[in-house]
């Protein structure tokens, strides 16, 4: 979608929003810099779906060694919850592109396989999405899709993620860290890293699982994280979250257009839901590290 018009919507029936009745009075549901922060109840996926009606959505998802075990429930929930009824390209970046599963998909969707390389620490395999995200932006997706939505692997769908999460530059709220104080996030404190955010700013813990935007933002976001890690790696410094890192950095100086509650990201295993947190959307599929990264 042009995001630089007003949306055309047809006559359509729906409630009208009160005034006096704010739809949630538990939560933050706007930023101090007014980029609504999205919440279940906040949001009509009808006038919503209406407005994007003519949009592609890219979803950038890395399968790298032994993470393409992931792909199946990822691709088999992604078809049920995520963007229902949208046009739908899967970018599935692999170095085995013999072992992706193949799932059926709705119409209007289809998985395209993009051969990578692979790295043999992890770390790396996670630092060089941004590299890789941002080639491939300039060669392709800047053609093909409206927005792209970058996620991690080892994760499924388990309620609605669709177009109330579309704009120009979005993040998600890390969920162990939604409640804490700025002193407290894990961001890189170390002054020769080109992450580096003093203790007194700070505005949320992003999470690297789970970020997106226009592809022209999505471009501009993974060519600066991409190039602050190559001066890093010039320094011999690795930011203490690696591609996190610098996205947390990225995101406080390029105030984000909307922000995703935890509902987006969510890890049972490790965290009790609190009863704000209505709906679990994307959580977390169980992994054993050692195993699963070696
Ligand atoms: N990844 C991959 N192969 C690897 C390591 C990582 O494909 O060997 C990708 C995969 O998409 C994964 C993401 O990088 O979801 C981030 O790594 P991971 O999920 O292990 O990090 P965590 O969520 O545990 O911080
Ligand atoms: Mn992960």
């Amino acid at each position: 979608m042009d995001t630089c018009r007003v949306p055309e919507v047809p006559r359509m029936i729906y409630p009208k929003a009160q005034l006096l009745k704010p739809t949630r009075t538990d939560v933050l549901v706007t930023t101090p810099w007014l980029a609504p922060i999205i919440w279940d109840g906040t949001f009509d996926s009808a006038i919503l779906d209406m407005q994007f009606r003519n949009t592609t959505i890219g979803l950038t998802v890395f399968a790298i060694k032994k993470y393409v075990v992931f792909l199946k429930l990822f691709l088999e929930t992604a078809e049920k919850y995520f963007m229902v009824g949208h046009k739908v390209i899967y970018y599935i970046f692999t170095d085995r592109p013999a072992d992706i599963p193949h799932v059926p998909l709705q119409e209007g969707r289809q998985v395209v396989v993009l051969k990578v390389r692979n790295y043999t620490r992890w770390q790396d395999v996670c630092l060089h999405r941004m590299e890789m995200i941002s080639n491939f932006s300039e060669q392709r997706f800047l053609h093909e899709v409206d927005y792209l939505v970058c996620l991690d692997v080892d994760m499924k769908f388990s309620d609605h993620v669709g177009v109330e999460i579309l704009s120009s530059l979005f993040g998600t709220l890390h969920p162990g860290f939604f409640a804490a104080d700025r002193q407290a996030f894990t961001y890189e404190r170390r002054p020769l890293s080109q992450a580096y955010i003093p203790r007194d700013e700070g505005d949320f813990y992003y999470i690297g699982a789970f970020f997106g935007g226009s592809v022209l933002e999505v471009h501009r976001l993974t060519k600066a994280c991409h190039q602050a890690m190559m001066v890093d790696k010039a320094n011999h410094i690795e930011a203490v979250w690696h591609d996190e890192s610098h996205l947390n950095k990225y995101l406080l100086y390029h105030k984000p257009t909307k922000v995703l509650s935890p509902e987006y990201l969510w890890d049972e295993r490790m965290l009790r839901r609190p009863p704000f947190v209505r709906k679990l959307r994307y959580v977390a599929v169980p992994k054993n590290h050692q195993a699963i990264r070696n």
